[in-house]
């Protein structure tokens, strides 16, 4: 390929550069600016972005004929460029909990864009500190001190740094099918073959235990306590996301709360997807009445409007930080506007009662999708959930993309791509209708009627 910039001059690439600002700035398109985004987009992910997703997406025919390309978003649902509206049951995987472009985290950014947009690096930035002071308040029990980054598999590579500065350990338990992210340190806690072995070895000193299974955790402690590898912490999602949700057996996380305290390890709640309301409580640290040493917050966290994240510790652990502030910095972790949009984000929660409204939405939910699963048992396996984190669990990959991509096409996103379906989350926004609702179980009943075993 022949460097493009070699090959055309700046103002030629401005002429293009010129047309997408002003299709940003435009409120409608018209039909030849639609068929002109879709082409541009789907070329362009072919020639630059990377041709892999082309096969991949359940948007995109075959042929790449059609491709579904999103534009605009509201609420419980978004709109391709084509006009084309979807109910959004996928959620993002979990950043639209308060809705898209909620007013009232768009309001509160937009006020902040228009005083000050980043901050100074220098002076002491006040919105960092009353965010900080709200997240004392509102996590479960002492959690006391908060550090702020950008997404997701950044608060854990946090947490795990923290934990490593605390207790001059190095070995961490985390659990099969876990999730935490893919850099690599994160990497080294999720659990996947298939994201970690090309990139072996990761950092050292990960154990991966069965998620659930107490015994084996309790064994693995010991182990390490014997052999000279104490364990610094255990990191879990207190319920699996993208393990397929996964539901904590009764007790589990109190089990291991108590281990981790009779072996010294910290315990650390990756709560990047369960958070925020998502499970029926606040945090699913409350619904199961545990309270860790470092919480790992994102996605949501940012009201869907802005990447961002924090690590929340107790005191006794953070302190490790105190001496040298700098000892583990990002630039744009706790800007301002991320800041406001969380603190938005937090106002909405509360004042519309959002984790409530998750908990029974969710059961509502639940209920008509079990009573589904009975009717299809030859297709459907099972269905689960907490709140509005729900599973459901196919025989097949198969079938579990021809349901998503049938569900697509009939105008509702849900999670499930070519290579990951036998399990798809639904997990839409917390302020999703009764009638939304209604709607999503009509068209899944309606999809499974046609989908071929
Ligand atoms: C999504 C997710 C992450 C990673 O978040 P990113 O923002 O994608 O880095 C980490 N942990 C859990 C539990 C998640 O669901």
């Amino acid at each position: 390929m022949i460097n493009s910039a070699a090959t055309n001059s700046y103002a030629e690439i401005n002429e293009y550069i010129k047309k997408v600002l002003s299709l940003i700035e435009k409120d409608k398109v018209t039909k030849d600016e639609a068929d002109w985004v879709i082409r541009e987009t789907v070329d362009n992910f072919r020639e630059h972005v990377n041709p892999g997703f082309l096969d991949y997406r359940k948007t995109v025919t075959k042929d790449t004929q059609f491709a579904a390309v999103e534009w605009s978003d509201s609420g419980s649902t978004f709109t391709d460029v084509s006009g084309k509206k979807y109910i959004d049951c996928l959620g993002g995987f979990g950043i639209y909990n308060v809705g898209h472009r909620n007013p009232k985290v768009m309001k509160a950014v937009m006020d902040q864009l228009n005083r000050q947009a980043l901050h100074s690096q220098d002076l002491l930035d006040p919105l960092r500190a009353m965010l900080a002071k709200i997240l004392a308040d509102i996590t479960p029990g002492d959690l006391k001190y908060s550090f702020f980054v950008n997404s997701g598999t950044e608060s854990v590579e946090a947490a795990l740094k923290l934990a490593k500065a605390y207790s001059d350990r190095t070995t961490f338990i985390s659990t099969t099918r876990a999730f935490h992210g893919k850099s690599l340190g994160s990497l080294s806690a999720t659990a996947k073959a298939v994201f970690r072995k090309p990139f072996l070895p990761l950092i050292n000193g990960f154990r991966h235990v069965p998620y659930g299974d107490i015994e084996m955790m309790r064994k693995t402690m010991e182990s390490c306590a014997l052999v000279g590898e104490d364990v610094a912490a255990v990191i879990l999602e207190p319920i699996q996301g993208e393990g397929g949700v996964i539901l904590p057996p009764d007790g589990y996380l109190q089990q291991v709360r108590e281990l981790c305290d009779e072996f010294g390890a910290l315990l650390i709640f990756d709560e990047v997807q369960t958070g925020m309301g998502r499970t029926g409580k606040m945090f699913a640290a409350d619904l199961y009445g545990v309270v860790p040493d470092i919480l790992c917050l994102a996605k949501a966290f940012g009201g869907g409007i802005m990447p961002a994240g924090a690590v929340v510790a107790k005191e006794k652990v953070f302190k490790s930080w105190f001496a040298n502030p700098f000892i583990h910095t990002t630039t744009f972790g706790g800007n301002p506007l991320a800041c406001a949009a969380a603190i938005a984000t937090f106002n909405v929660l509360i004042e519309e009662n959002l984790p409530k409204r998750a908990a029974e939405v969710g059961a509502y939910l639940l209920d008509k999708l079990q009573k589904v699963a009975a009717d299809f048992p030859d297709k459907v396996m099972e269905v689960r959930g907490k709140g509005l984190l729900i599973g459901i669990e196919f025989h097949t990959d198969q079938i579990g993309f021809d349901v998503s991509k049938g569900m697509f096409d009939n105008g509702v996103l849900v999670a499930g791509t070519l290579i990951n379906s036998k399990t798809f989350r639904i997990e839409p926004p917390l302020t999703i209708s009764y009638e939304e609702v209604d709607t999503v179980v009509e068209t899944l009943i309606r999809v499974l009627k046609s989908v071929k075993v």
